[in-house]
């Protein structure tokens, strides 16, 4: 049987010895450093090429419980948990004492790991990056991939280093772990926004945000505000990460600068003006906008998409790490196997893309109701029948792929959601056409908000 891997010598016209592996990786988030560690471990010659430098900012800093074993598999848990804040659950707003509804880990269905992790994102980048030079990685960073040719017999991939020179690489199969640049996403024209939600975000770094106490010290807490939600996620040193979420026509018809916007919206909602009361900005303002996407495709001949270069959700349960970590050790399964068995490769890929589409939709429903007067009702007085509220916290702590009970329950929620909607026709109605305006906003706004204000 002759594998990619064990096919033909490398190439050898204008490609030096140092620029060809069997695996090429685009990105060092954690979904490429995660894939380049797996495959390395197992014996592949892998370059990972980054085009910023680590430690970097990067948005993301609210882990989930199922994330903790793989990160331990990676063999950086310890260090995670060392640099971060552990995150015991999930809180919402509710109208009784103490006035949040906390959702914890230990408390869910198949109960796996009973914490997360809040942690800056240069941090956790940095340390799965380290780890993955010291498995035998190729790391380049500084170094931007410009082209990729998968048309030829080798995928010929042309980057550029920080001193400007360029380099080309040959390997046998590419990963695409570049994020929200979705770069093979642009360049084989298969990215599609997603139809029923978008949104924009502004966050930042906040000190001196009041904390919630004890056990819930490091839970993440969400609030609502009429066209979206707040993030506020403890970090280590007295910060608080701190983000808005709503309409991108929100956004962009703010009256004053974004900071203004900000801190009026927050302030806005009294449980968290509260908390703000010492509070200043520790940073400064970023914003992304109209982010959700999906693209058609996600894997192809000799090439897979990880994590946000294949699909991105909206945030509101701090999904993005974990799919990034868990499609990451999922390709690395794939294409170990087809380098060696390219005979398997359309099957895994069809398997791959199936299992990953339908862990995005067993959250994508919640996601788009999200704020709906019917589950913010649902969510602030949450209830345990047919072991329902396990279900739920099973899925804010990313059970995402098993099912152990949790999808014909998540069904079941869904039938009882339906069920209030027919109770409370008008917070029905006010919830429909919610999700009618994001319609329309997906498909009138402009492309993307910039990056950083
Ligand atoms: C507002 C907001 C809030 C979020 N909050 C959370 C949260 O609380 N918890 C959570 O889990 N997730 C959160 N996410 C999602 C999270 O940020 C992503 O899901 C996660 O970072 C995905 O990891 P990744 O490795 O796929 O991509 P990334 O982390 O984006 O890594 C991609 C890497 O590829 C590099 N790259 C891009 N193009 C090239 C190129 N051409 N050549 C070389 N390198 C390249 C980039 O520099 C980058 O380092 C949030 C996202 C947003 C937008």
């Amino acid at each position: 049987m002759v594998g990619y891997s064990a096919g033909a010598e490398f190439p050898q016209s204008s490609v030096d010895a140092e620029s060809r592996a069997d695996v090429l990786v685009i990105g060092g988030g954690p979904a490429g450093a995660t894939t380049a560690i797996t495959l390395a471990r197992r014996g592949h010659r892998t370059i990972l090429v980054e085009k910023d430098r680590h430690p970097r900012f990067h948005i993301g800093e609210s882990l989930l419980p199922m994330s903790m074993p793989i990160l331990d598999e990676l063999g950086v848990l310890a260090e995670v948990e060392a640099k971060g804040i552990i995150k015991r659950g999930a809180d919402f707003p509710s109208g009784s004492s103490p006035g949040y509804q906390v959702f914890r880990f230990n408390r869910s269905l198949n109960p796996t790991w009973p914490h997360a992790v809040q942690i800056r994102r240069q941090d956790l980048d940095t340390l799965l990056i380290d780890r993955a030079r010291a498995v035998g990685v190729q790391v380049l960073e500084a170094t931007r991939i410009e082209g990729v040719d998968l048309g030829a017999d080798w995928i010929r991939a042309s980057a550029r280093g920080a001193d400007g020179e360029p380099l080309s690489i040959a390997a046998r199969y590419v990963v695409d772990a570049t994020g929200r640049d979705t770069f093979l996403g642009n360049q084989l024209r298969l990215k599609r926004r997603h139809r029923r939600h978008q949104s924009a975000a502004l966050y930042a770094h906040f000190i001196g945000v009041r904390r919630r106490e004890g056990e819930d010290a490091g839970n993440i807490s969400i609030y609502r505000v009429e066209d979206g939600w707040i993030w506020v996620i403890p970090l280590p040193d007295n910060i608080t990460s701190i983000g808005l979420v709503c309409g991108p026509d929100t956004l962009r018809g703010r009256a004053g600068d974004s900071a203004t916007f900000l801190w009026r919206t927050l302030r806005s909602v009294p449980a968290l003006a509260s908390r703000l009361e010492e509070a200043e900005l520790a940073g400064h303002l970023e914003a992304t906008g109209n982010y959700s996407y999906e693209c058609s495709k996600i894997a192809g001949p000799r090439w897979i998409m990880v994590g946000d270069a294949g699909l991105f959700v909206d945030p509101i349960f701090s999904s993005g790490v974990h799919f990034a970590l868990e499609t990451a050790r999922r390709a690395a399964d794939v294409v170990d196997t087809v380098l060696m068995d390219p005979a398997q490769e359309t099957a895994l890929h069809r398997e791959y893309a199936h299992s990953h589409r339908q862990a995005v939709k067993r959250i994508s429903w919640f996601i788009v109701r999200f704020n709906t007067p019917v589950m913010r009702r649902l969510f602030a007085n949450p209830r345990n029948d047919w072991r329902l509220e396990e279900a739920i916290i099973s899925m804010l702590a990313g059970d995402f792929y098993r099912d152990g009970g949790i999808a014909w329950r998540l069904r079941l929620f869904k039938v009882i959601y339906a069920l209030h909607c027919l109770a409370d026709i008008p917070g029905a109605l006010r919830g429909l056409l919610q999700l009618r305006k994001r319609r329309r906003e997906a498909f009138d706004s402009e492309p993307a908000l910039p990056g950083s204000v």
